[in-house]
This record gives C-alpha cells, sequence and structure tokens, in this order.
C-alpha cells in the first residue's frame, strides 16, 4: 500500500512505473488530502490504473456524533478489519485518537479494546489514513489542516507495534503531508519499557502518557497484566530517561476505579511515586464497558482526588469526559468484527 510509503519513497515508485518525477507530489498530496484515487485529478487515467491496486481503500461501515460534538467512525480496512477511531473537537481545532493494532492483547481488566485479544497490527499507513480520513471530511487541506492533534489512545497497545508506529509518526510530521508536529503528538503506552528508550533513541518528542492506573505493583498486576513484566519503578526509570532525551513532560493516566485505586491510601502513595518529577497526572472517571464489573467513581470524587494530588505537590487534574454516549470515551472501543460481537 502506497500509503505506508514516505515521499521519497513515492518519488522512487512513480520513477519506477516510468513515469515523470512531478507525478509523486501530484499522487502524494491527494493522498495526503485523504482523496479517493478517482477523485486526484490530475493524475493521468492511464497513471491511476497502474497504481489502482496499491492505493488505499477503505469503506465507512459506521459513523456516529455525539451530542457533544465527538464523533466516532469505524473503517473498514481492504481485508475486512475495522478500525475505529475518534474526532474530539475543542477550541484550538480537532484532535484525532486513532487506533494502532485491530484489536490488542494487553488485556487490561478495565478495557474493551481487548475484549477479543489481539487481530493484527496496523500498518503506518492505516493509522495514518484515520486522520486523513477526518480532515478531508472537515474540509481541511494541507496548507489549512483542521485536525491539528493526534493522540495515539485508540484501540491497541502502540508500543507492542514499534515498528510501524515510528514509521507512521514519521509519516504525519511529515513536511510534504500533513506537518503535524510532535509537539501535537501524545502517544499513550501501558508501559512496554524497552520501547519507551527506543522511543527516546530513535529521536521521537512525541509528549510520552503512561497508563499507570496503580501507585503500586501489587495492586497494579490486578488490572494490568503487564505489570508482570515491568515494574512501576522501571517505567518510571524509563520515564526519567524520555524526559532527559526530550525535554517533554510525561503524562500519567489514572483512571478512577471505584473501591480499587481510588482511597486516600493509594492516592497519597501516588503523589509520593511522582514527588519531584517533571509530569502531570490525568484523572479519568473509569469509564463502564457492559462486559466488565469495574465501576467508576463521580467526577466530584475525581475532583476532590485532584485536590489532594495538588495539595501534595503533584500536577493533577479531571479529563474531560467526551463521547460517552457513543462508546467513543477512553477504553470503550472494541473493534466490532463484522457485526458479530456488537
Ligand atoms: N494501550 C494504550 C492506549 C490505550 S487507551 C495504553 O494503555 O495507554 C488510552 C487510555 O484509556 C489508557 O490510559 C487506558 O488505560 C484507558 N482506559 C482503558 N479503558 C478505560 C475505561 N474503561 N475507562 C477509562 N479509561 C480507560
Amino acid at each position: 500500500m502506497i500509503l505506508d510509503m514516505a515521499y521519497e519513497e513515492i518519488v522512487e515508485y512513480v520513477k519506477n512505473l516510468g513515469e515523470p518525477v512531478y507525478r509523486a507530489k501530484q499522487l502524494f498530496e491527494g493522498m495526503m488530502l485523504g482523496k479517493k484515487l478517482e477523485d486526484i485529478s490530475n493524475l493521468s487515467k492511464s497513471l491511476k490504473e497502474k497504481i489502482a491496486k496499491d492505493y488505499p481503500t477503505f469503506e465507512v461501515s459506521a459513523h456516529l456524533k455525539s451530542k457533544d460534538g465527538t464523533q466516532k467512525v469505524a473503517l473498514k480496512l481492504s481485508d475486512g478489519s475495522i478500525v475505529e477511531s475518534v474526532l474530539l473537537k475543542y477550541k484550538y481545532g480537532y484532535t484525532v485518537c486513532v487506533s494502532t493494532q485491530v484489536g490488542c492483547r494487553m488485556g487490561c481488566k478495565f478495557c474493551a479494546s481487548t475484549l477479543n485479544g489481539l487481530q493484527r497490527n496496523l500498518s503506518a499507513g492505516e493509522i495514518l489514513l484515520q486522520i486523513l480520513f477526518f480532515n478531508h471530511l472537515l474540509g481541511g487541506t494541507l496548507k489549512e489542516r483542521k485536525v491539528t492533534n493526534v493522540v495515539l489512545m485508540g484501540c491497541g497497545e502502540p508500543l507492542d507495534n514499534y515498528d510501524n508506529v515510528a514509521k507512521f509518526l514519521k509519516l504525519v510530521s511529515s513536511p510534504e503531508g500533513l506537518n503535524i508536529s510532535q509537539r501535537n503528538i501524545s502517544l499513550s503506552t501501558c508501559g512496554i519499557v524497552p520501547n519507551i528508550y527506543k522511543l527516546a533513541d530513535d529521536g521521537f518528542s512525541v509528549t510520552l502518557t503512561i497508563s499507570l492506573h496503580a501507585p503500586n505493583d501489587e495492586l497494579r498486576k490486578t488490572i494490568m497484566p503487564i505489570a508482570n513484566a515491568y515494574s512501576i519503578t522501571e517505567i518510571l526509570k524509563a520515564c526519567d530517561y524520555y524526559f532527559d532525551k526530550t525535554g517533554r513532560r510525561i503524562e500519567f493516566e489514572y483512571s478512577l476505579i471505584s473501591g480499587v485505586n481510588d482511597g486516600d491510601k493509594e492516592v497519597e502513595q501516588l503523589a509520593k511515586i511522582l514527588k519531584d518529577k517533571t509530569c502531570h497526572v490525568n484523572l479519568i472517571p473509569l469509564n463502564s464497558v457492559k462486559e466488565k464489573s469495574l465501576l467508576g467513581v463521580s467526577r466530584k470524587r475525581a475532583y476532590v482526588i485532584a485536590g489532594k494530588l495538588v495539595k501534595l505537590g503533584i500536577n493533577a487534574t479531571v479529563r474531560r469526559t467526551m463521547g460517552e454516549d457513543i462508546e467513543g470515551a477512553c477504553g470503550q472501543l472494541r473493534n466490532r468484527i463484522g457485526g458479530a460481537n456488537a
């Protein structure tokens, strides 16, 4: 698929087809605008025929709009896999929340994306496609993008699909394409430690978001299987390394689960382990997932916890909940394959 290719690779691809180099720019721009091949008007018919098999295609299998302006789309890829993505509207522009895998194998006890395990990794172009779709839908161009921010917080674990995600980050920030700065991209991970080091060593500077959800390993292991592989101490050490290399403040996600991780003891312990770190804690009352018995806390309780953390010297806020009514909120994406699991 040519959406997986960087601009320079498209140049080679076009040359190999015996076409002049300027065609590469036309093709790349058309693709980055999210156009269907037939709608790229400046490409010749014969070239379109030659590249049709390599051009990205998808169908929109569902498109839901929330009362708060959030939109969720399920795109059906050429092999029938479904990817879900969410569009969030903020004052400054639009953010797209992309999926990085079809399903997920991390097994977090509170998350819908992991219910059917991992089906497959998404390629770099398949991740990019989700942004191009929404930018096109909103009438954005390359000069005037509508989508300004990206969060890798949909289905899947980005650091479990490292190579494709790394390539995606290069593609989405490519100056010939959407040119979205890494400063406007957040990558959320449950904490695959070696790949946090790799991300820093490979020169990326996206905002690193760690799904912590517990202040100690014992509790974390009960809700996140990945905690059996990497300890919180190891994760925090990797975060220090990432911060030293990039200067980017680390974000910690803490989804509040009633009676599990929301007690005063846990909150105090959280403040203790994050003390003196340049970081921010995002508190999210757990969103309900019907197959899971875990419950969230009230927003009022979340604000009390945020206040407590702030008092203890931790920069903490409560995340706005968006798109809950269309199952587009954190942890609710579930990749309903062919309707079988709907
Ligand atoms: N695999 C990545 C991205 C997952 S989704 C990661 O683990 O970070 C983004 C965030 O939503 C993660 O912090 C995840 O733990 C959280 N999340 C999952 N299910 C949730 C739920 N039901 N309610 C609130 N947050 C949830």
